[in-house]
């Protein structure tokens, strides 16, 4: 057993993990770190299951050429001499990569290289383009660089934060906590969630504007004016160090209006949003936390420059407490932009477009002539794949099929594309299943490099376990197949921290005055030894002569990267987004994450305590809409755009906006039939970062019209040929969720699942009422599958699934429990009901009934009672409401 210092593997926040691993065993135990500076010893649900994710079943262990095994070297060959017959045939514009936020530094850095380098074309991009391009460019139209001028610490100091376009309570769980912390410390601070929705970040909230969708501009033209008329700016600040504030106050007064009319032109109550921007004129210490909120949306870059803008004008910025912060969602999307992973982009901050920068690089590389241009952002990139311009990409570590916009033409255009090359860890994705190639990736627990997080600590992400089979490092695939087109000397690299010093020495490279200055530089890590590498500690970019310890605050010395040193203000008017709804597609669709699941699902999905909180993808609807289009909790949606079509669970709630619908972005076809929201989603994007607009696509629902629901748990993995599936991975068992729009045929479920007739059936059948019922036990007594179907999806049909869930665990079932079973009946307080703290596995039924029988009144009390919410707290609101839904209960029935 040793215990090693790593990364998270899921999202921008960062968190550093404890990590006690036995080799043998191949199990990793994981606990926060208290070292690391961004999470302090805290993970959430998500980080806190990664070691219930490593199991050997679901991952690709050899390379795969047209379906068939092979070794890497013949894989090599072939990926090389594809990409060269092609690259000769058609020129190097007809070749593409697409990365991920997922890659590590090192990988990144080596993809970059080989394309831009080498191959010399700038068709690289990476699923970052979906999440947070929009901040890079808005960063960069405002202060001439990608600059992350905050840090988590300054939650600590703040005296307002603006949450805007962030389920930071999902989301970003690590950060709320602090948010939540710092709250605790300081009762004065004020929280202001804006976001169309009531998220569980609303928890903490002292005010929630639930804004039209993509009115943000408005809403923050609004508050530049308002701060203007009272007076609230920082004059000296602006003249000292901004350029561009007059037109752009002008554009914004322009735009706004008073009060009233910026209240009804971003849909919000007026007295609300005179509140907020009074808090916001009144507090120095401003922060504003901006997530896909703002940055998915057509006119996403305008949003994040319209919150930049009062910040500069306030002079918030660069201080303790106060100034804008990007949420990223990945854990490197940060290192991919250091690394110019963007289509648009050079390594080291530099820019494409600069022959100053192209010609350093060329030289820094020993490379041919860079591309002048930017290449083809993510969605081009696959339009461009679709119509045949390219035809061979290599994607690495992502599945577009599920996650990109218009998903369905990304998965014909792949279909159809000549070479489809995937590396990643896992066996099947949407994505690999349509490759040609398919190469085995190191995954979390086995790759050794660096992450950057949201407020620019690099930290490393240890290797702990022996590689899978015979997965290798992305960076190594790379570097050989570099090798076989021709670029030996270039990519000769034995070990990561080499291609870690080589960055480095970039970052720094002619990055002085006299040269132009770049803000990341981190040349003081450049020729590190592997000994060092190996023990470096997070630390915060720049780390350079001027700050070798790192730098937590950038512009506290109010100098910027624009060429006269000074922020630039951008002036801006609201512009609605670009697909709006109509008699066709009457609702507004909104897209996000959920707390305890991850991207596509491919790694947090293995994780059975992941699957319980919401197993299933669903639509949530405002009460009013649900009546209008006949929409029952509980039923089944068929939702429908003018690109695709899904089905999903309904949850009606008034937490959703009227005129709008959310669904989780998860799900794909290895989990759920017709699941994937990405089929939906407008191909629209931002025209300067080409970032989707994945918040804001006009859609059609309608009850799908089921005749019958059911489940099945299972010890085994089946393929159903039901109208609807989903697949919810539990502990020793699936469950497979399941409806028909035709009659249902009970026997054939059976047969399907004991098709040996092997084990000892019970079953119980009212045809009446519609009802099958079976249970299947081995010649032990275990429970093998169990069948339950109904006409109806509610409780009064079908029973409840945790308390059945429970019973695979068990050895041989008593015959009572078997009637029980059948009868769907749980024996009293057996029933945890559904997974609410997913740390310590509490379920609803349990929460209610301490609630109840002890009379508790806050989530602290129920935490000593039964741990919920004690470990990560990303379960405290739903708790919180649980407290509250049995008060009024309790208050209504003793009225
Ligand atoms: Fe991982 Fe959760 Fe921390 Fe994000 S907040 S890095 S998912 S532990």
């Amino acid at each position: 057993m040793k215990v090693l210092r790593t990364t998270c593997a899921y999202c921008g926040v960062g968190c550093g993990i404890e990590a006690r691993v036995d080799s043998e065993a191949r199990t990793v135990e994981v606990k926060g770190d208290q070292a690391h500076p961004s999470s302090q010893g805290r993970l959430c649900s998500k980080g806190s299951s990664l070691g219930e994710t490593l199991d050997l079943q679901s991952r690709l262990l050899a390379p795969e050429v047209n379906g068939d095994v092979c070794n890497w070297d013949t894989a090599l060959t072939h990926v090389a001499e594809r990409f060269q017959s092609i690259i000769d045939k058609h020129g190097k514009e007809s070749v593409a990569f697409y990365g991920s936020g997922q890659l590590l530094t090192e990988d990144y850095y080596i993809a970059n290289k080989l394309m831009k380098g080498f191959i010399g074309s700038a068709n690289i991009d990476t699923n970052s383009r979906l999440c947070m391009s929009s901040a890079v460019a808005g960063h960069k139209r405002a202060f001439g660089s990608d600059t992350v001028a905050a840090c988590y610490e300054d939650l600590d100091y703040a005296e307002l934060i603006v949450l805007v376009g962030s389920n930071t309570a999902w989301c970003h769980p690590i950060v709320f906590q602090r948010i939540r912390a710092a709250k605790d410390n300081n009762p004065r601070m004020k929280v202001v969630v804006i976001d169309p929705r009531r998220t569980a970040t609303c928890d903490i909230a002292d005010l929630h504007l639930a804004l039209d969708s993509g009115a943000d501009v408005a809403l923050f033209n609004g508050l530049l004016h308002y701060l203007a008329q009272h007076d609230a700016l920082d004059k000296h600040f602006i003249d000292a160090y901004t350029e561009g504030f007059d037109r752009c106050l002008e554009a914004a007064g322009n735009d706004a209006g008073n009060i009233e009319q910026v209240a009804a032109r971003c849909g919000v109550n007026a007295d609300d949003l005179a509140t907020f921007f009074a808090w916001y004129a009144g507090h120095k210490n401003v922060m504003t936390l901006y997530s896909q909120g703002v940055k998915q949306s057509s006119s996403g870059v305008d949003k994040v420059n319209a919150i930049l803008n009062c910040h500069l004008a306030t002079g918030r910025i660069g201080k303790p407490g106060a100034g804008p912060l990007s949420l990223t969602g990945q854990p490197n999307a940060m290192g991919g932009r250091e690394v110019g992973g963007l289509a648009n982009q050079l390594a080291a901050h530099m820019n494409i477009e600069d022959p100053v920068h192209r010609d350093r690089v060329q030289r820094f590389w020993n490379s041919g002539p860079l591309p002048e241009r930017a290449g083809l952002s993510a969605v081009d990139m696959f339009d461009a794949i679709a119509d045949g311009r390219i035809k061979a990409v290599w994607i690495m570590a992502t599945n577009p099929v599920v996650s990109l916009p218009n998903a369905d033409k990304v998965k014909h255009a792949l279909q159809n594309c000549e070479l489809v090359v995937v590396s990643d860890c896992v066996a099947h994705s949407d994505t690999l299943d349509v490759a040609h190639v398919k190469l085995p990736a190191l995954g979390w627990s086995e790759k050794d490099g660096t992450v950057t997080n949201s407020e620019r600590f690099i930290s490393r992400q240890r290797g702990l376990l022996p590689a899978a089979g015979e997965a290798k490092p992305d960076w190594w695939i790379l570097c050989e197949v570099a090798k076989k087109l021709g670029f030996r000397g270039a990519f000769t690299y034995q070990h990561q921290s080499e291609i870690f010093s080589e960055h480095a020495a970039l970052s720094g490279f002619e990055n002085d005055c006299k040269h132009g200055l770049r803000d990341f530089d981190i040349s003081a890590l450049a020729g590190m030894t592997r000994q060092e590498y190996d023990a470096f500690i997070p630390t915060q970019w720049p780390i350079n002569a001027s700050y070798p310890q790192g730098r937590k605050r950038f512009f506290d010395d109010g100098l910027f990267y624009t060429p006269s040193r000074k922020a630039r203000f951008i002036a801006l008017r609201h512009r609605l987004p670009a697909n709006l709804p109509d008699n066709l597609y009457p609702l507004v669709l909104n897209t996000g994450r959920l707390r305890d699941q991850w991207h596509t699902m491919t790694r947090s999905a293995l994780a059975p305590r992941l699957n319980q909180h919401r197993p299933e993808p669903f639509i949530e609807v405002h009460p009013n809409d649900a009546a209008t289009y006949q929409l029952e909790h509980g039923a089944l949606a068929h939702l429908r755009s003018q690109w695709g079509q899904m089905y999903a669970r309904v949850r009606v709630t008034d937490a959703q906006r009227e005129g709008m619908v959310f669904v989780p972005m998860h799900w794909s076809e290895q989990y759920a039939k017709k699941g994937r929201m990405g089929a939906l989603v407008n191909p629209v994007v931002d025209p300067v970062s080409g970032q989707p607009e994945s918040k804001h696509t006009p859609v059609a629902v309608r009850p799908l019209k089921a005749v019958w629901y059911g489940f099945v748990l299972t010890r085994q993995n089946h393929d159903w040929h039901s109208d609807y599936c989903v697949k919810v991975v539990g502990d020793g068992h699936q469950r497979y969720e399941l409806a028909g729009t035709s009659e249902p045929d009970a026997q054939a479920l059976y047969d399907q699942l004991d098709p040996d007739a092997a084990c000892h059936w019970q079953t119980y059948t009212d045809t009446a009422r519609k009802v099958w019922r079976a249970a299947a036990f081995n010649d032990a007594g275990q429970l093998e599958h169990a069948v339950f179907i109904a006409a109806s999806h509610n409780l009064s049909g079908l029973p409840d699934r945790q308390w059945l869930s429970q019973l695979f665990k068990e050895d041989a079932l008593e015959e009572e429990v078997r009637l029980q079973l059948l009868s769907g009946i749980a024996p009293s307080g057996s029933d945890c009901g559904a997974t609410i703290c997913a740390c310590y596995n509490v379920g609803e039924h349990t929460i209610q009934e301490l609630v109840i029988s002890k009379g508790l009144t806050d989530h602290q009390a129920v935490g000593k009672a039964c741990k919920a919410g004690t470990n990560c707290g990303s379960c405290i609101p739903e708790i919180k409401q649980i407290i509250a839904r049995v008060g009024a209960t309790e208050m209504v029935k003793s009225a």
